[in-house]
């Protein structure tokens, strides 16, 4: 992807947690998806169903449940509340999961580990990861601009590794919470 392409994309992804989505977001798209969506996340979709193609799936109306669902958080979510937002029963949660693995694999989609075991998903801008800061307390997320990529691909890469990745979470107490106690 062109870099020009890869920035227009990305403010779609950085959005910073602060970051307000409209509540209609998801009703703008309708279930009869008549509605334009906004471009930046129509592009976004374009490369998800370009690489879903070249992966040998197809986007069925679930899976894209799931990634406009995805779209509407500017933050980590759980499976659950990606469930609950894509307007899909309880029994599909194992559906999601499994759509959850696919945009990962689509290099689309990024797990957050918690420091309980437990797993968030964010979308990502196509082949990025980020790191982030995390509140024990209240599981507020920051983003972290800092990647030890470089040290890390080079140091394993010594010892003999290829197809290289690696996680990065950071977890304390946030202001707020730590200013209420
Ligand atoms: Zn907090
Ligand atoms: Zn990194």
């Amino acid at each position: 992807m062109s870099p020009r392409f890869r920035a227009a994309v990305s403010p779609l992804v950085h959005a910073s947690s602060s970051r307000v989505l409209p509540k209609s977001l998801i009703g703008r798209y309708g279930r009869s998806g008549s509605q334009a969506m906004p471009g930046e996340e129509e592009k976004l979709l374009g490369i998800v169903l370009e690489r879903l193609r070249a992966d040998g799936g197809r986007m069925t109306k679930k899976r894209e449940q799931v990634l406009r669902a995805l779209l509407t958080f500017d933050r980590p979510a759980a499976a659950e509340e990606i469930r609950e937002r894509a307007e899909l029963p309880a029994s599909d949660l194992v559906t999601v999961y499994r759509n959850l693995e696919t945009f990962e694999r689509l290099g689309v989609l990024q797990r957050v580990p918690l420091e309980n075991g437990t797993q968030l998903f964010e979308l990502t801008a196509p082949d990025e990861h980020y790191h982030h800061l995390i509140c024990r307390e209240c599981h507020k997320s920051e983003r972290l601009d800092i990647c030890v990529s470089h040290e890390v691909v080079r140091k394993a890469k010594a010892h003999g590794y290829s197809e290289i990745a690696h996680l990065m979470e950071v977890y304390g107490v946030c202001e707020e919470c730590g200013g209420r106690r």
